[in-house]
């Protein structure tokens, strides 16, 4: 599975009505409106972050990725500039689909967005499931919408351990999967693998899907 061409994904949100409408977007620029990364925060703009903001034809920009605020918090495949830069802050939302490209049949939706960032990084989805403790339940949740009007099959959710279990159900055509994992006793690493197969026209496609953490 490979993401839609970031290109095409700038573009896409170039030519929508970005207008804030639906909750997540309004609560995402809500998160916006208090971070020390939004332009409209920071009296003294150095001359790069000028230039981001000159690029975004001067309305409000995420100093910390470049991008204009009401274009990126419109866009469900976008996460908090803050992503993948720990050094600079927590991110402040995530990430609510993984558009594939052309080639793939499926998007992916997550489901736990509210808590978790996902991502599609090579062919695996990677949840980053941050600090836990001890014996705490995570609950995972994300979708597989069909494109193009084709029919998934023999869906099939192998757990790498029995911390992890699964439950798939079908939702118009779509089919969702919960994943609810309990951490162990001991601290350190968390790294969760989770084998996902399905069929298309008789053809196996498969993926995993990894939670990334650390037990604290
Ligand atoms: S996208 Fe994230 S880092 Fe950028 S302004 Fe919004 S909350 Fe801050």
């Amino acid at each position: 599975m490979k993401k839609q061409n970031k290109v095409k994904t700038i573009v896409d949100a170039k030519l929508k009505d970005t207008t804030p409408k639906e909750d997540w977007q309004k609560n995402r620029l809500e998160a916006c409106s208090s971070c020390k990364f939004n332009s409209d925060n920071k009296d003294d703009l150095s001359l790069t972050d000028l230039a981001k903001v000159a690029l975004n034809g001067g309305k409000s920009t995420c100093l910390a990725c470049g991008c204009g605020l009401q274009d990126k918090t419109h866009s469900k495949t976008e996460a908090c500039g803050l992503e993948g830069k720990p050094e600079l802050g927590e991110m402040r939302w995530n990430r609510i689909e993984i558009l594939t490209s052309t080639s793939d049949k499926v998007d992916i939706l997550n489901g736990s967005s509210e808590n978790y960032n996902f991502d599609l990084v090579k062919k695996d989805i990677v949840y980053e499931i941050g600090r836990i403790e001890p014996k705490q339940k995570v609950n995972i949740s994300f979708s597989l919408k069909p494109k193009y009007g084709v029919k998934i099959y023999d869906l099939d959710v192998k757990a790498g351990c029995s911390c992890t279990v699964p439950e798939i159900k079908t939702i118009d055509g779509t089919k969702k999967v919960d994943l609810v994992y309990t951490s162990g006793s001991g601290r350190g690493v968390v790294v969760k693998r989770n084998t996902v197969k399905y069929k298309i026209n008789n053809q196996e496609y498969t993926f995993s899907v990894l939670l990334k953490g650390r037990i604290v």
